[in-house]
């Protein structure tokens, strides 16, 4: 079995990525340099899992790290629009600076209630890294908190994509690149 077979057009391949990658680690680096604090990465998982190996490499600053794992499509394609914190942080966010890692934004439902949740944990700035951002599907407004910023990859056009840590149904997280999956694949 090919997986490489259910994809019907590679949207950004291995090498751009990695190039996006650097640039978003760079970024962040230079933003967090001079505020002498460690900051603390937050991936969303399991979709962020890959993108969250690779961006941490390319940040060359003291770092910690922990996640949370959020509910929201069940196996299918639509979002349920309700998303559920089913594993919790480990670290103690109070009063430290916080970049959320996302794979990929779509209604905004998620990210809204991670920020509520870490703003009432404490955290003293909320930036958020999404590798993906499909904004023409956006229903719930989120921003930065406090110093926070936005950090995104690429925009994603209106399109179920899988690969780089984003699945369908579990399968998927592996490929090397993003894709968009054949809908025969779903429906
Ligand atoms: P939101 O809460 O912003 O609607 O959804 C965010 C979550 O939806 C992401 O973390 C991801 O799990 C899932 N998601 C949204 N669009 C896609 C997509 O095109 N492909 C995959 N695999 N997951 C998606």
């Amino acid at each position: 079995m090919n997986f490489d077979d259910h994809i019907l057009e590679v949207l950004w391949s291995e090498d751009q990525i990695s190039r996006r990658v650097s640039d978003l680690g760079s970024q962040i680096c230079a933003d967090f340099q001079s505020r002498n604090e460690v900051p603390v990465l937050v991936g969303v998982a399991n979709g962020a899992f890959v993108f969250l190996a690779d961006l941490v490499r390319k940040i060359r600053l003291p770092l910690t790290l922990d996640f949370v794992r959020v509910v929201s499509y069940g196996i299918g394609t639509v979002t349920s629009g309700i998303p559920k914190i089913i594993v919790d942080l480990k670290l103690n966010v109070l009063g430290r600076h916080v970049v959320l890692v996302e794979d990929i934004v779509d209604t905004g439902n998620t990210l809204s209630i991670l920020i509520q949740y870490l703003k009432s944990k404490g955290a003293s700035s909320i930036s958020v890294c999404t590798l993906l951002d499909k904004p023409s599907r956006r229903r719930v407004h989120f921003e930065p908190e406090g110093e926070g910023k936005y950090y995104c990859g690429f925009e994603c056009p209106d399109q179920f994509v899988v690969g780089y840590g984003l699945d369908y149904a579990e399968l998927y997280r592996n490929l090397p690149y993003i894709g968009v999956l054949k809908p025969e694949i779903y429906k």
